[in-house]
């Protein structure tokens, strides 16, 4: 449930201090200690998961069920209408630390934030074959 190594871990546990915005039984928020803007927190779940597809869906479901209301916390407190809410998985995705956690960037006008998003184009029919592929390995869940 909880790995010793882990910095979320030990944010969660109380031995390394942090700046709660909120916590819950499952569910722990924070103002992220290298902020890309004012008010960039991280909410995670208190049981260490390193990635969104290795993570139970129950306590997946309980931070899903907590992101609106911090995010519409973050909106009226930075006094913003946008943000990004963004969860890096793996280290080629930019994860540096692997306890599952989800951005949420406050965006003002003309602020210097940018990402690296090359837009290409798909040949002709690999869009469909490539949705066949996904679809095939999605797991069906039972009720
Ligand atoms: P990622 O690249 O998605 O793994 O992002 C990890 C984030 O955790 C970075 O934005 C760090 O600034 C942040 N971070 C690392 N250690 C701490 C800490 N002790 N308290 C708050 N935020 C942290």
């Amino acid at each position: 449930m909880s790995q010793p190594d882990c910095v979320f871990c030990k944010i969660v546990s109380g031995h390394i201090p942090s700046a709660k915005v909120y916590e819950d039984e499952n569910v722990l928020a924070f103002l992220d200690i290298g902020p890309i803007a004012k008010g960039h927190l991280l909410v995670i779940p208190k049981q260490h998961f390193a990635t969104v597809d290795s993570c139970d869906s129950k306590v997946l479901a309980d931070v899903a069920m907590v992101l609106p209301r911090i995010a519409k916390a973050v909106k009226e407190a930075m006094n913003v209408k946008d943000y990004n809410i963004l969860c890096n998985n793996g280290k080629l995705a930019g994860q540096v630390v692997e306890h599952l956690h989800f951005h949420i960037i406050p965006r003002t006008l003309g602020d210097a934030i940018r990402w690296n998003w090359p837009v290409s184009k798909y040949p002709m029919n690999e869009i469909e074959n490539l949705a066949k592929k996904i679809g095939e390995k999605v797991v069906v869940s039972s009720p």
